[in-house]
């Protein structure tokens, strides 16, 4: 591939990008995102750098978010068109328009990898010390077409493999005239644990100087074409796209701005906010969770991102709520952003709520003893009992009602939802009038170009009129808590 011959490369074309763990249904593809129009990609491998920019429509997905793993979902929608993502070394930054860059450092690691996972960067990433290549040789049959064709029919193949960044096991499949054509291992994900992490290469083209390059990417997060036992998600393409404008050797170097390279992980932020005695929304980060205090025990409403946050939030529980056990979580949907910290909940003691749709996915992909081995969490440290003699689950259908005598916790199925998700619930207090509900209604979060009612705040008054209830307030997952009467008004359905 004249891999010594080639220092860096640009390329450039139109790019698709796949929102992992936000599909409408289980069985289905990631989402496609708004397209990654006139992008650009500069790979430096001495330098270890690589900085992609593409135009994409504002308002409708995190500014942090470019494609594949890493949705964040909630605030800080991406704002402009123009965008930036960066790595060079240990840091990584985002820019949205010309906004000052912010740094990223949850995804320098995976964002590096990805230099190291394209075929010249790999053949590198091979010969560094402690890669300890070794390869073995086998007949591939090719692919069933909807792809496209890598191998063009049975081939004999050789798989190298190589430990890059000292961690990622990367299997490279090289076939005739070595080419390589796939390179594959497993990221750390919250929801699919060690997640399929592969990307396809066609389309190659001569740069000259014995220099080959492909123009065609195809990226997965999780198993291609999926739906074999045990996986049940349907997601996996994640990126993509034909990138045929290219230059060999000519990149200027990329400067990492100075408090990008100060930028550390930022510690979580739980800040509580009493909604009624005992009912605390636990905001400070994009995605809240409600804890709702009963008599002998604590239910939380969502368990959002990842289990860092989910650990910091149980912290402030037990601070607000000491000696009582969390003994319940009620999820909202299956999207990924609102699924992450299940197993901690898990961990602690409590037992899922969630909609009967979502049963076999989280039995089969998530609550289970399947061991996560690149960033081990608590069930993988600590399997807990619970998952054999099968306490991790109760199904909600249309309505569920959590209580004590006292105070009682109303969850619903919405109804004629119709968009977003699936399986979609929400949540209310009827003493208290407090309704809980998730990506139903943000309050104030969506950019003033969006058409109001959307299609969720018009579900979201439809069930709560259908149910014949009457909040009073709104505890939302993503935004500030916010009166029923102001819903009314943002979302253009009330006085
Ligand atoms: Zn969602
Ligand atoms: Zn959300």
């Amino acid at each position: 591939m004249g891999v010594d011959q080639l220092r860096c490369v640009s390329f450039a074309g139109e790019g698709y990008a796949g929102m992992v763990g936000q599909n409408m249904t289980q069985n289905t593809d990631w989402p496609r995102g708004e397209p990654l129009q006139d992008y650009s990609r500069v790979i430096d491998y001495e330098r270890g750098t690589s900085v992609e920019r593409f135009s994409r429509k504002p308002g409708l997905n995190p500014a942090s978010w470019k494609y594949g793993p890493g949705w964040r979902g909630g605030t800080q929608l991406q704002q402009h068109e123009r965008q930036t993502f960066a790595v060079s070394g240990e840091h990584a930054w985002h820019v949205d328009g010309s906004a000052k860059a912010v740094p990223a450092p949850e995804s320098a690691t995976l964002w590096q990898l990805d230099i190291w996972m394209t075929p010249h960067g790999f053949v590198r990433a091979a010969r560094m010390p402690g890669a300890e290549p070794t390869a073995i040789w086998r007949w591939e049959l090719g692919e069933s077409g909807r792809d496209g064709a890598t191998t063009g029919g049975i081939a004999k193949v050789m798989v190298v493999s190589a430990t890059v960044l000292g961690k990622y096991r990367v299997n490279a499949t090289v076939r005739a005239g070595n080419i390589v054509q796939r390179t594959q291992t497993r990221v750390p994900h919250p929801v699919l644990g060690d997640m399929n992490y592969e990307h396809e290469f066609t389309q190659w083209q001569d740069l000259g100087d014995g220099i080959v390059f492909p123009a065609g990417w195809h990226h997965h997060d999780g198993w291609d074409d999926e739906r074999k036992v045990p996986v049940l998600t349907g997601g996996h393409n994640s990126f993509g796209g034909s990138f045929p404008v290219m230059e060999a050797n000519s990149c200027e170097p990329t400067a990492v701005p100075q408090h990008v390279r100060q930028a550390v992980m930022p510690d979580q932020r739980v800040v509580p906010e009493e909604l009624a005695a005992g009912v605390w929304l636990l905001g400070g980060g994009t995605h809240n969770s409600v804890a709702v205090e009963f008599a002998n025990f604590v239910a939380v409403i969502e368990a959002p991102l990842d289990e860092r946050r989910s650990l910091a939030v149980i912290d402030k529980i037990v601070e607000l709520v000491p000696d009582k056990p969390i003994r319940y979580l009620v999820n909202t949907h299956d999207h990924y952003d609102h699924l992450g910290g299940l197993r901690t909940y898990l961990h602690v003691g409590a037992t899922i709520l969630t909609h009967q749709r979502n049963r076999m996915f989280y039995e089969a992909e998530l609550l289970n003893y399947v061991p996560r081995m690149l960033e081990p969490d608590m069930v993988s440290l600590y399997p807990p009992t619970e998952i054999s003699e099968g306490y991790t689950m109760e199904d909600v259908d249309e309505k569920y009602i959590l209580g004590d005598g006292r105070r009682y916790l109303e969850i619903y199925y919405v109804q004629g939802l119709g968009i977003h998700v699936e399986g979609m619930l929400m949540a209310y207090l009827p003493e208290e009038r407090i309704l809980i509900e998730a990506d139903l209604y943000d309050p104030g979060l969506l950019p003033a170009s969006r058409a109001r009612p959307t299609a969720a705040e018009t579900a979201l008054l439809n069930n709560v009129t259908q149910n014949e209830i009457d909040p009073l307030l709104i505890a939302p997952i993503h935004g500030d808590a916010v009166t029923w009467k102001a819903f009314l008004r943002e979302t253009r359905q009330g006085p």
